[in-house]
């Protein structure tokens, strides 16, 4: 398993308006063929660089399509391409300006944030921080890696048995494991599996930009716990016996990957 170029995905429900220029646009739509090329070409006839575009559940018959776009070249204002969508009422039910606050430009109608079909809390980096240095600041330095470690070896656990145990994964079946650890992961934004391999009763796995390691201060590094505590939960479901953890390569250390060995105890 080789991991591919990194593109980063940058969800834009919220946009912050560096430019004068930029609008957005909540569009209420038909949901057939084309529709995203009829939106597309009335951005393009107007000169106006689509900055963000995103959209609702499309198993619905009305979808919600959010985009963002730069006025700096236009050749139409805002209020002028609303009313060409809403003339054309076979496709497009509502149109109206996304909501401008402060600095930002967000959907209110993108509400809440689905990966798959599960909703999901996007943590960022307030959250992040808080949970990596003031913890430490605020307990300790030992009680707050344990309680990181202890995070992450319960949602390991109940990772397993929301995902896994559904698949009968075995440890027959490691490449199926890592397979879905590696399509989690990714789609959660928390690291890339870039290989791994097995070594007796070792289990080597390299991840590509584990979040927690890449938040860490260069000055203060520490190392990955809640993804050892994550790893922890999984594997220790997997086999049904406990395992020890080393994060022996670790990108708070200038390596490429964060490397962890697991060990499968008897
Ligand atoms: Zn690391």
């Amino acid at each position: 398993m080789v991991a591919d170029a990194s593109f980063p995905l940058k969800l834009g429900t919220m946009v912050l308006d560096g430019k004068k220029n930029i609008y957005g646009f909540e569009l209420v739509v038909r949901n057939r063929p084309g529709i995203l090329y009829v939106i597309g070409k009335e951005f393009k006839d107007r000169n106006i660089n689509i900055l963000h575009i995103m959209h609702s559940d499309t198993t619905k018959d009305v979808v919600n399509i959010y985009v963002v776009g730069d006025f700096s070249e236009a050749i139409s204002s805002p209020e002028e391409l609303i009313r060409e969508f809403m003339e054309n009422k076979d496709l497009f039910i509502k149109v109206s300006l996304a909501k401008k606050a402060l600095d930002f430009i967000f959907s209110t109608s993108l509400f809440p944030i689905m990966i798959n079909f599960n909703r999901v809390v996007v943590i960022g980096p307030a959250f992040i921080e808080g949970i990596l240095h003031n913890l430490r600041k605020n307990l300790g330095h030992e009680m707050a890696l344990s309680i990181l470690y202890h995070l992450g070896y319960s949602i390991g656990q109940q990772g397993f048995t929301r995902y896994a145990v559904p698949l009968k994964l075995t440890p027959e079946k490691l490449d199926d494991l890592m397979a879905l650890i590696d399509a989690l992961f990714v789609s959660h934004g928390w690291a890339r599996v870039k290989k791994y391999e097995v070594r007796g009763n070792e289990i080597i796995i390299d991840f590509e930009d584990n979040w927690e390691c890449s938040f860490q201060d260069k000055e203060d590094p520490f190392g990955s716990h809640f993804f050892k505590g994550v790893l922890a939960g999984i594997f220790q479901r997997l086999y049904n016996k406990q395992v020890e953890i080393k994060e022996v390569k670790c990108i708070t250390r200038g390596d490429d990957v964060c490397r962890f060995e697991i060990k499968i105890l008897k």
